[in-house]
C-alpha cells in the first residue's frame, strides 16, 4: 500500500524541509486505538513517576533545543533566536505542569458543611483518556505544548495533529518524548492536512479536543465534536488592543508596542493589532513609535509570512487601512513577496475590516482617544477577546483598566508577559474561544473532577434519603436550615 505524502516547505526559501505521510482516517483511528491503551498505562503510573518522566522529557527537549529551534526556523521562517525563545517558554511550562499536577489534581478532603456533618467528602481530578491536540504553525512548539504538557501531566495520552506547515516539528516533539517514555505510545503525532485533523476530532474515543487555530476552523471542529459530545478547548484568534494612558512611560510603551505587533511578523494570536493612545500623550507616543519603527525590518528582525494565503489577507487590510486612514509608516508597497515590512496607520474607522478582523501580520492601527475609559470601550468593542496591554504608571488605575478589559489576559507595562507565567491560565472569550491552557486551570481542563461522599455514621433521627423518613425529621431539617440560612443581612 502506498501512503500519500506532503512536503513541508521553508517559507523563506521555498526549499523542501521534509516529507510526511498524509495520515488517513484509518491511520488516525489506529493511532487513537493505540493511545487508548497507552492512556490506561500512563494513568496507572504513580503521579510521582509521571512527574519524573515529564521532567526527563523537559531535559531531553532542553538538550535538543538548538536542533529543534533549527527545525522551527526552517518550517516557519522565523529567526533562530525567536525559535529558541518559544522552546524555552515551552520547557518552562512543561516543568510547571509536571511539578504542580499532583498538588492541583490530587485527592483532597473537602468540607461537608453542617447538613453533611455525618459524611466525609473527597475531590480529585482524574485523567480523561485520549486527548487530541490540533495545533497551528505560528508557534509550533510553544502553542501545542500549552495543551500537550498540561494534558500529559494530568495523566492523559496525546494524539497530536500539527499544522500541515510545521509537521516536522510535531513529529520531532513526539520522537523526543519516546526517549523519556519508551514503553507505550503515550504521545503520538499524526501528520496530514485538514482532513487528518477532522478525522481525529470525529473519533468517539477521543475524550477531549484541544484546538488552537482560527475561529472559522474552531467552528468546524466544534461541529465534529458535537456528534459525540466530545468537549473542546478552543484557543482561537485575537485582535488585541494596546492602551497607552496619560501617565505611561512612553519610550517603554512604544518599544513594547512595536515588538508586540511586529515580532514573528505579527503572526501571534495575542499580538498587538489595535493601539489606543490618550490625547495628552498622543503626539509624543507617535513620535517615539515612528522613530523606532524605522529600525525594524522584515527579513532581519522577523521572518516571512509563513502561510502563503495569509499574505492576501494582510494586503487587503493594508489597502483598507491606507485608503480610509492616514499612513504613518509603510503601505501597500510594504508587501514584498512573503516579506512584509511594518505598517502603521492612524485614524482608521473602527468599523473597517482592518480594525475588526484579525490581520495576523506586522501591521497596526492607532487611534487617539479622549481618555483611557474611551480607549477601553473601543478595545472592548471587538468580537474577539484574547489578550491586551495597558501602559500606565498608576498601578491601581492600570489594574482597574486591566480588570475591565473583556479578555482572558492583560499585560501591564509589558506585552504578552502573561504567556510566560506558567501559573496563569491562557485563553480567551468570544470569538477567541473558550477553555484554558496553562496553570491550574489548564491542568483541570484535561481532567474530570471526581467527587466522592462517604457516610461515616448514620445521623439519628435525620435519615433524609429514605422512605422511612417521617414528618418530624423534615421538621428538624427545616428548623436547622432556618437557623443556618434564614436570617437576612439587611
Ligand atoms: P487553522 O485554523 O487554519 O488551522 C489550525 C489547525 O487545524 C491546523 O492543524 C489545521 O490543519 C487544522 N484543521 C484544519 N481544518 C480542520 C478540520 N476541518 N478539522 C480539524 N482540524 C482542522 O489555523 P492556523 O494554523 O492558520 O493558525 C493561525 C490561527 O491560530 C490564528 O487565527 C491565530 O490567532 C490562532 N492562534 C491562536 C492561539 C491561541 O492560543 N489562542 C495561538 C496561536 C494561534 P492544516 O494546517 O493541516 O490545515
Amino acid at each position: 500500500m502506498t501512503t500519500l505524502t506532503f512536503d513541508s516547505l521553508n517559507p523563506a526559501t521555498g526549499a523542501i524541509v521534509g516529507s510526511h505521510p498524509k495520515h488517513t482516517a484509518d491511520a488516525v483511528h489506529e493511532a487513537v486505538g493505540r493511545a487508548e491503551q497507552a492512556a490506561a498505562w500512563w494513568a496507572a503510573l504513580a503521579p510521582a513517576e509521571r512527574r519524573t518522566r515529564l521532567l526527563d522529557y523537559k531535559a531531553v527537549l532542553t538538550q535538543h533545543l538548538r536542533e529543534l529551534a533549527g527545525l522551527v526556523q526552517e518550517e516557519t521562517g522565523k529567526p533562530a533566536g525567536d525559535a529558541a525563545l518559544e522552546i524555552v517558554l515551552a520547557v518552562n511550562h512543561l516543568d510547571w505542569a509536571a511539578r504542580n499536577a499532583a498538588k492541583v489534581l490530587g485527592r483532597r478532603r473537602v468540607s461537608t458543611g453542617m447538613i453533611g456533618v455525618n459524611l466525609a467528602a473527597t475531590l480529585e481530578y482524574l485523567p480523561l483518556g485520549v486527548v487530541a491536540v490540533i495545533g497551528p504553525w505560528n508557534y509550533p512548539v510553544f502553542t501545542p505544548m500549552g495543551s500537550i504538557a498540561y494534558a500529559l501531566a494530568a495523566g492523559n495520552a496525546i494524539v497530536f495533529k500539527p499544522s500541515e506547515l510545521t509537521p516536522g516539528v510535531g513529529v520531532r516533539l513526539a520522537e523526543l518524548f519516546k526517549e523519556s517514555v519508551p514503553e507505550q505510545p503515550v504521545f503520538q503525532t499524526v501528520t496530514g492536512l485538514g482532513e487528518t485533523g477532522a478525522a481525529l476530532a470525529a473519533d468517539p474515543r477521543v475524550r477531549k479536543v484541544a484546538f488552537t487555530g482560527s475561529t472559522a476552523t474552531a467552528k468546524r471542529v466544534m461541529a465534529a465534536c458535537a456528534e459525540n459530545l466530545t468537549p473542546l478547548v478552543a484557543e482561537c484568534g485575537g485582535k488585541d488592543a494596546f492602551i497607552v494612558d496619560a501617565d505611561a512611560d512612553l519610550q517603554a510603551a512604544a518599544d513594547a508596542c512595536l515588538w508586540g505587533a511586529m515580532s514573528n511578523a505579527g503572526q501571534t494570536c495575542a499580538g498587538v493589532e489595535r493601539v489606543y493612545v490618550v490625547d495628552s500623550v498622543y503626539e509624543t507616543f507617535m513620535r517615539e513609535l515612528s522613530e523606532r519603527v524605522t529600525k525594524v525590518k522584515a527579513g532581519e528582525d522577523y521572518g516571512p509570512i509563513t502561510m502563503p494565503g495569509q499574505v492576501d489577507i494582510i494586503k487587503r487590510h493594508i489597502d483598507d487601512a491606507t485608503k480610509s486612514g492616514r499612513v504613518v509608516t509603510g503601505g501597500p508597497d510594504s508587501v514584498r513577496g512573503a516579506y512584509v515590512d511594518p505598517v502603521i496607520v492612524e485614524d482608521v474607522p473602527e468599523d473597517s475590516p482592518s480594525v475588526r478582523e484579525e490581520t495576523f501580520g506586522p501591521t497596526i492601527t492607532v487611534r487617539r482617544t479622549r481618555d483611557a475609559q474611551e480607549a477601553l470601550e473601543l478595545a472592548n468593542a471587538s468580537a474577539y477577546g484574547l489578550g491586551g496591554t495597558i501602559f500606565a504608571r498608576d498601578r491601581r488605575r492600570a489594574t482597574e483598566l486591566a480588570r475591565m478589559m473583556r479578555t482572558g489576559m492583560t499585560a501591564i507595562n509589558s506585552v504578552i508577559s502573561f504567556a510566560g507565567v506558567p501559573a496563569l491560565p491562557f485563553g480567551g472569550v468570544g470569538d477567541s474561544g473558550f477553555g484554558r491552557i496553562h496553570g491550574a486551570d489548564g491542568l483541570r481542563e484535561f481532567a474530570r473532577p471526581k467527587a466522592i461522599s462517604r457516610q461515616r455514621f448514620a445521623l439519628p433521627g435525620m435519615n433524609l434519603t429514605s422512605f422511612t423518613r417521617g414528618p418530624e425529621e423534615l421538621e428538624r431539617l427545616i428548623r436547622l436550615v432556618t437557623f443556618l440560612h434564614g436570617r437576612r443581612k439587611r
